[in-house]
This record gives structure tokens, C-alpha cells and sequence, in this order.
């Protein structure tokens, strides 16, 4: 007997029929003497039309009133899988976030889970039911109902199986694993049976989608073993997450994770002086745009230099606004302005225990005559932007050279 907290995304409840299947296939761990606390996304697409709905009525509608919004989706399918559940004969009960006193801070849009009662859940676990909490939200100190950002019933299934100290969290997707790269572009992409958490949080900030990223951080803090599984295909092993020192054999590339939504600028012929990466960087963060990579080349003839950077694509414009009027400021030679870039990173944690690396990887894309632009490393991922259209090639051609389509 097991206490697993179970999080089913948009897709898995995306339709009457679909919440029936999965209330089935909660009864079966039921039946089997589990405990069962399940977190639900809003049935897709509902999010997004509820977003559209605002829009027409204003711009930029209040983050508040967003969040009072957006969290009624949620609402809808905790209802809907409670009846489904009663309908199979389990009892089974629903909670909002702040029924169950998800406590959060008061940034809308993107709150950050500060406590969760487990009070509530526990007695209700205690008489025997099955307990069904909102995906995404939770309520700050003030009462406001709050929403954790995109994706983020991934982190409240987290949030809830650190506080119930769940013996796992099984994230049901519409997917049945992670894959060593993406499946659309490499068909030969396996899935992995384990990951480190470290190397899943690289992954999900370099582009992986399968889960969002703050769900990883939650669980590899509070060491919560979490499995992506699929609600669609019975396979009961997925992909679990878990610490470095519970994975057998440790692949020394473990994936291939590939980010689309780069733009790349630079700025030619700065002076190379004190400060200038400052000046340069200062103005774009005042505009609450995120820098990701950043490369200054050593020092040409004249004292000059050159500054690049990347940003996401949905910056670029206003980024490159910016960037001009700091080239007339800095008195540099031009504004060079890429939107057509992206980026793919190699990540295992066998890289800090192999040399060269880096320099296959090189290798492999100069066989390819594909180009690097840029390149930044961590202990455990090299990254580099390269022209898109190089995308596939790069990443197939990584994928088999490190031997990624072999078990
Ligand atoms: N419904 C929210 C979204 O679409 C939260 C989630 O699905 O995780 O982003
Ligand atoms: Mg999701």
C-alpha cells in the first residue's frame, strides 16, 4: 500500500469520455490498497480560451482577475472526475487550491508555492476517499486566488506529494516518457527509464516541454521520486526522475534538448572599457527582457569589441528597439539582429567525469558544415546557437553520434 499523489495534464481530461478512462484507471491502484491524491489541469484548450476571451475585452487585462479567470478551469475538471470517480462507486471528494490552503505568494501569473495544509486531505485520505485537488492555483495570505504559471499543475502534484510525503508523484501525460530527444525530430529518440533531477531541470530550461520547470526544482529539493508516465498507454514504468545516486548506469549524454524560440543580437564595434556589458545589458533588463547567453569577443585592433546576445523570439522586437538606441548612445558601428537561430544542448552528468566532450560535439557539427554562432557549457550541458535550418541535422546527427538510439 502506497500513498501516490497523481497529476493528469489537459489532454488526459480533454473530453467526458477521458476523464471516465482515467477515474478507471485511478480505481485500479485504488483496488490495489493505494491512497490516491490526484491533481488535474483544465481539459486543453480551455486555458488558452479563456486567454482569448480577456483579450477581446482588454490588452492586458489585470494578472488578478487573469487568475480568477483561468483557475475556473481547473474547477470544472475536479468536479467532473470527483462524479466520475463516485460514478465507478469510489469516494472520492474535490478541492480547490484554497480549500486545501495552497498558500502562495502574491505574484499573479507566475506564484510560487510557500505552504500547503495538509490537514484537510489527509482527513479525507483518512476516511477512505479519493482526494482530487485543482491543478495550478493556490490563494496568497490576502485571500486572492493566484495561479503558478503555465504548466504549473505539474507543480502542484509536486508541491502536494513533498508536503503528504507521497511515496511517488506519477505526472500522466500525453506522452509516455522522456525521450532522449524529440521525437518529432529524431524518430529514433528512446525513453529513458531514469533521470537525474539535474539533468531534467537542463532539459526543461533548455526546451524540453514535458514538464514544467519549477516541478523539477520542487521535487529535486524535496527529493520527491517523480515518474512522467502516459494516461493514454498502459505502461507502468515511464520515465522516473530521481536523485544521481539511485540511476545504475549513468549514459555520459544522457539527451538532446533543443530550443526554438531563441533571437540572437549583437552589437559590433563597442568600445572595449569598464562597464560596458553593463550599459549594454542594464536598459534590456529594465524592459523585463530575459538574457539567456551572452559572448563578448576578445578585444579587435582599435579597442573595439563586439557584444552578442540571445533573448526568446517573442523579445526580439523590442529588444532590438533597445539595442539601437544603445549603439547611437555607445557611439558602436552597428546593430546585428538574428531571429532565425536556435539552440541545442547536449546534457549528462557523465560530462563531469569525461573529457573532450565538447570537442565531439564540434566535431560532429563541422562534419555537418553546420556553423556555431555561440556557445556556453555547464558542468553538465554544452549548448550552442546555430542557424534553424540546421536544426534537425545537428540534432540527429548528435543523437546518433553519441549513441543515443542504442540502449
Ligand atoms: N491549465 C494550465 C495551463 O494550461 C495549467 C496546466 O495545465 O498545468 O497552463
Ligand atoms: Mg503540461
Amino acid at each position: 500500500m502506497a500513498l501516490i499523489v497523481q497529476k493528469y495534464g489537459g489532454t488526459s481530461v480533454g473530453s467526458v469520455e477521458r476523464i471516465q478512462a482515467v477515474a478507471e484507471k485511478i480505481k485500479t491502484f485504488v483496488a490495489n490498497g493505494d491512497k490516491l491524491v490526484v491533481s488535474v489541469s483544465a481539459m486543453s484548450g480551455e486555458t488558452n480560451r479563456m486567454t482569448e476571451l480577456a483579450q477581446q475585452i482588454q490588452d492586458t487585462p489585470s494578472l488578478r482577475e487573469m487568475d480568477v479567470l483561468l483557475t475556473t478551469g481547473e474547477q470544472v475538471t475536479i468536479s467532473l472526475l470527483a462524479m466520475a470517480l463516485q460514478q465507478l462507486g469510489c469516494e472520492a471528494i474535490s478541492y480547490t487550491g484554497s480549500q486545501v490552503r495552497i498558500t502562495t505568494d502574491s505574484a499573479h501569473g507566475k506564484a510560487r508555492i510557500k505552504s500547503i495544509d495538509d490537514h484537510r486531505i489527509h482527513a479525507s485520505l483518512n476516511a477512505g476517499k479519493i482526494v482530487v485537488v485543482a491543478g495550478f492555483q493556490g490563494v496568497d495570505e490576502q485571500g486572492n486566488i493566484t495561479t503558478l504559471g503555465r504548466g504549473g499543475s505539474d507543480t502542484t502534484a509536486v508541491a502536494l506529494a513533498a508536503a503528504l510525503k507521497a511515496d511517488e508523484c506519477q505526472i500522466y501525460t500525453d506522452v509516455d516518457g522522456v525521450y532522449t530527444t524529440d521525437p518529432r525530430i529524431e524518430p529514433n529518440a528512446r525513453k529513458m527509464n531514469t533521470v537525474s533531477y539535474e539533468e531534467m531541470l537542463e532539459m526543461a530550461s533548455l526546451g524540453s516541454k514535458v514538464l514544467q520547470i519549477r516541478s523539477v526544482e520542487f521535487a529535486s529539493k524535496y527529493k520527491v521520486p517523480l515518474r512522467v508516465l502516459s494516461s493514454l498507454i498502459d505502461n507502468p514504468i515511464g520515465t522516473l526522475i530521481t536523485s544521481e545516486e539511485n540511476i545504475m548506469e549513468q549514459a555520459v549524454i544522457s539527451g538532446i534538448a533543443h530550443n526554438k524560440d531563441e533571437a540572437k543580437l549583437s552589437l559590433i564595434g563597442v568600445p572595449d572599457e569598464p562597464g560596458i556589458a553593463y550599459k549594454i545589458l542594464k536598459p534590456i533588463s529594465e524592459a523585463n527582457i530575459e538574457v539567456d547567453m551572452i559572448v563578448q569577443s576578445v578585444s579587435a585592433r582599435e579597442g573595439l569589441t563586439n557584444f552578442a546576445f540571445t533573448v526568446h523570439r517573442n523579445d526580439f522586437d523590442r529588444a532590438q528597439t533597445i539595442l539601437q538606441s544603445i549603439c547611437n548612445e555607445l557611439e558602436a558601428k552597428a546593430v546585428q539582429s538574428d531571429d532565425k537561430v536556435v539552440k541545442v544542448s547536449l546534457v549528462g552528468i557523465g560530462m563531469r567525469s569525461h573529457a573532450g566532450i565538447a570537442a565531439q560535439m564540434f566535431e560532429v557539427l563541422h562534419q555537418e558544415n553546420v556553423n556555431i554562432q555561440m556557445i556556453s557549457t555547464s558542468e553538465i550541458k554544452i549548448s550552442v546557437v546555430i542557424g534553424e535550418k540546421y536544426l534537425e541535422l545537428a540534432v540527429r546527427s548528435l543523437h546518433a553520434a553519441f549513441g543515443l538510439d542504442k540502449e
